[in-house]
């Protein structure tokens, strides 16, 4: 593991709610957002999430005298282009870690200076945390895959690429928001089994899917495919993300050419990036059960078996509006991780530019549903109520099938392994209004 001082389990900060055995955001997190204070009129500006505060990069950058190289490295920030440092190598990217790291903690002669450079995030509002040029969705979610195709083929749930090929299609990256997002209930075009004709109107079979965001760090030209070697060096870090689907608009239009409007309304990312370098006393090996074939080799590599999954625990919670107007907390659906995949993130870099594809610094890649192997780990609706046929009961006593209006739906996750500190992602919620 690549681990250094900025993973000691021991660390701590001056800044108290970072201390707090709860927090998602302890020293040894750190992640990227782009933020403004509530009302300000000021522009967009990079922070890093400390305990239940925000250090301000644009005041960190322009109140204190650093040295050339650190004041080189957060001018971008200061502008407010998170994509500008993305594309800076992991070597800059750790030297910021470090700088950040020494300065918040406890020991710090820097908290006097720094202290002016924070902001609670109770007073700040939120976007999307870089500029996303491009957004593809995988289908990594082999339990995912398998659960949902069981509703379709009993008998032979996965095709027979599956095991192969790491599949994906090219979303849109214009209708993704960040968590807080609200958006009507979308109107399509849909069949039912038993009809003659299609139909048109509101969906009715509207769906979550329990998804992490890898954020695409330098890029590659066009024709240069990035090894497994170095594919890692090209990732930022990671968010949650939710890729709403209406499920009845996608089974009367997949096929032959896969999803289109039944996924491009709406799709929700987490405002926090939790960098790959925060991820590293996560890491596990990648292997493959019994008998399913081994990836070919340019998905394969010594580092990606030693080390190549990363245990991130993923959760679904449900607020309805009866739940909110009643004061009721939300309530968990289900639970699983990233671990379960089936391909990692360096494969996914790999095969998505084995053709020569360039990635460009900000892309998203969506994991696909990250569903556990039991039936209650399911990462949508679609699983969980078995194509809607087995509705889910809450505990106010109200039924889902799939969402109604007025449902929130939140995502979290957060990484706990002994010897290291837990560190979490924050929310990812998105709330359904009625059709427009
Ligand atoms: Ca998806």
């Amino acid at each position: 593991m690549n681990t250094d001082v900025t993973h000691d389990p021991a660390l701590t900060s001056w800044v108290e709610s970072a201390n707090a055995a709860d927090t998602d955001f302890p020293i040894q997190n750190l992640p990227y957002g782009r933020f403004r204070r509530k009302a300000s009129g000021e522009g967009w500006r990079i922070g890093v999430a400390i305990g239940d505060e925000v250090l301000d990069l644009k005041r960190v950058h322009d109140d204190i005298p650093w040295s050339d190289a650190l004041q080189a490295l957060l001018r971008p920030l200061a502008d407010g282009d998170l994509n500008a440092f993305m594309e800076q190598p992991s070597s800059q990217r750790r030297a910021l870690r470090q700088m950040l790291s020494q300065a918040l903690r406890s020991d710090s002669p820097l908290q006097e200076v720094l202290s002016p450079c924070l902001v609670a995030q109770s007073d700040i509002e939120m976007s999307v945390p870089c500029r996303i040029g491009d957004y593809t969705d995988f289908y990594t979610g082999i339990h995912h895959a398998t659960a949902v195709g069981k509703l379709f083929r009993p008998d032979n749930p996965l095709l027979p690429n599956y095991k192969w090929v790491p599949i994906g299609y090219h979303g849109r990256a214009s209708s993704i928001g960040v968590s807080g997002q609200q958006f009507r209930r979308p109107q399509g075009q849909t069949k039912a089994p038993d009809a003659e004709v299609p139909s048109f109107g509101p969906t009715r079979r509207l769906d979550y899917e329990l998804e992490l965001a890898m954020f695409v760090a330098s890029p590659n030209k066009l024709g240069e495919p990035i090894g497994m070697a170095e594919a890692e060096e090209h990732v930022f870090g990671l968010g949650l993300f939710n890729d709403w689907s209406a499920r009845d608009i996608q089974s009367w239009e997949y096929q032959p050419l896969g999803p289109f409007l039944s996924k491009n309304f709406a799709s929700t990312v987490s405002p926090w990036i939790v960098t790959m370098e925060a991820l590293e006393p996560f890491r596990s090996p990648f292997q493959r059960p019994e008998g399913d074939p081994q990836p070919l080799p340019y998905l394969d590599s010594a580092t990606n078996r030693e080390q190549g999954e990363i245990d991130v625990t993923l959760e679904v919670w449900l607020q309805t509006q009866a739940m909110r107007d009643a004061g009721t907390s939300p309530h968990r659906l289900s639970q699983s991780s990233f671990r379960d995949a089936y391909w990692t993130v360096a494969q996914l870099i790999a095969h998505h530019t084995v053709n020569g594809c360039n990635l460009q610094s900000g892309d998203l890649l969506g994991s696909g549903t990250l569903s556990g192997p039991a039936p209650e780990q399911a990462g949508s609706l679609l699983e969980l109520t078995q194509g809607g046929k087995q509705a889910i009961a809450l505990p106010n006593g109200e039924k889902r099938t799939f969402l109604e209006d007025g449902d929130t739906v939140i995502l979290r996750g957060f990484c706990e392994r002994k010897g290291a500190r837990r560190i979490g992602f924050g929310e990812c919620s998105g709330t359904v209004l009625k059709a427009g």
